[in-house]
């Protein structure tokens, strides 16, 4: 029988669960775009903005999902010819350095393989050798979201200063940004890029692109850009249309006023950050006990200090991955994340591995009714492995809340 009736959770790295206040403050009339309330309330959004990035520099922000950032970040920053050093940690630098390489710009890849960290000697190393300065910027992903690798931002800027080579530093931060702590001025990036649908809780169809007033002037005359990707139109815009080149994303910005609101607000974002951290930590004791009774479960990243805090990626031995997924959708309404990138769908090894997300509007019922059916699926399957992994992740709510 099937026991999937019921509210679901989609427990995917994005898009993520949307708040019902999210959801309700979209559902109006269309707004006027000329003038009035929403010009009011997309001012507001800005500020916000800079607070959930920890900058109180620019902000551009376009109609797109993250792939649209990535474009968007390469057309200001880089004439064609400039060169890029990106860093891969999975499968999402890659794809920053494909679009980087498509248009035009010359890409130097530091790939560091799918379970490991960057090693900052090797960057350090690349920077150094660039005797006349030809690499304009870094980019790397503070989380892949399908490895779970986490990059340490402030290590990388220290490894890029040590250098003392001027390239500026850009981050992806489409699976982390209001999960995992990040401080855009403190660690000293010049450009950030997120996307609406995974921490900001809102629907895929807004990109923003955060840039420092450094890599305004040092990018002023890059010549990928065209009208519409520019960033300083959009981030210096007097007229409202400005800031969208063209017409708002007007009921996004209803949901992303509310969810901002919650995040910022409301919550606050360093409880937010320790939400995330709690959750992932909930999730990473249950699959240390799993993996107890059965080497083939693992986390892909060994370090807890590498991974993520918004998606955990694993693997359980091919084909039960996709066997506990499915189970889980149909049976218990928990829809987990496929193995982005580690094996290809038509290699049967693409069924050992899966990820679960506990990213956004998560709380302690949805991450703890999660590992508790996987527990269940894993019993169902006879897939063998440790028992007490609800009481290991209970433990870990229990500590992190307190009485
Ligand atoms: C989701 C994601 C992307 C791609 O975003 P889309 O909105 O799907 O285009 C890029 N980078 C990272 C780290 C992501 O998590």
């Amino acid at each position: 029988m099937s026991l999937s009736n019921g509210h679901s959770y989609l427990a995917i790295p994005g898009p993520s669960t949307m708040p019902d206040r999210v959801l309700s403050a979209m559902h109006r009339g269309s707004p006027n775009i000329y003038e009035g309330e929403l010009h009011a309330l997309c001012a507001s959004l800005w500020p916000d903005l800079r607070k959930v990035a920890g900058t109180t520099q620019n902000v551009a922000a376009y109609i797109g999902n993250g792939h649209a950032t990535w474009e968007a970040a390469n057309a200001n920053l880089f004439s064609k010819g400039d060169k890029a050093l990106v860093l891969a940690t999975g499968q999402f630098g890659l794809g920053w350095a494909g679009t980087a390489k498509s248009m035009g710009i010359d890409v130097e890849l530091l790939d560091f393989g799918k379970s490991s960290p960057p090693d900052f000697t090797k960057v350090e190393a690349a920077l150094r050798a660039d005797k006349e300065g030809k690499i304009k910027a870094v980019l790397t992903t503070q989380v892949d979201t399908a490895s779970t690798i986490r990059t340490d931002v402030a290590g990388l800027r220290a490894a890029m200063d040590a250098a003392g080579h001027p390239a500026l530093l850009a981050v992806d931060c489409i699976a982390s940004l209001a999960c995992d702590e990040y401080r855009m001025d403190d660690w000293g990036v010049d450009v950030t890029v997120a996307a609406s649908q995974k921490g900001l809780m809102t629907p895929p169809g807004i990109g923003f692109v955060w840039f420092s007033e450094k890599a305004r002037l040092a990018c002023a005359q890059s010549d990928l850009r065209t009208p519409y990707w520019a960033w300083a139109p959009r981030a210096d815009a007097t007229e409202f249309w400005q800031y969208w080149a063209g017409t708002a994303p007007t009921h996004h910005l209803y949901g992303l006023r509310e969810a901002l609101t919650m995040i910022v607000h409301e919550e606050g974002l360093s409880n937010v950050w320790a939400r995330h951290e709690a959750l992932a930590a909930a999730v990473w004791a249950a699959f240390d006990v799993w993996g107890s009774g059965n080497p083939a479960i693992a986390m892909n990243v060994a370090d807890p200090a590498d991974r993520g805090r918004s998606v955990t990626a694993a693997r359980f031995g091919a084909p039960h991955a996709t066997r506990l997924r499915t189970w889980c959708e149909t049976k218990a309404g928990v829809t987990l994340g496929i193995g982005l990138g580690m094996a290809p769908p038509d290699d049967p090894a693409y069924h050992g591995f899966l990820r679960v997300a506990h990213m956004g509007h998560v709380n302690a019922h949805m991450t703890l009714g999660a590992l508790a059916v996987m527990d269940a699926g894993l019993k169902a399957l006879s897939i063998p492995h440790g028992s007490g992994a609800l009481e290991a992740a209970a433990q870990v709510v229990a500590l992190a809340a307190g009485a």
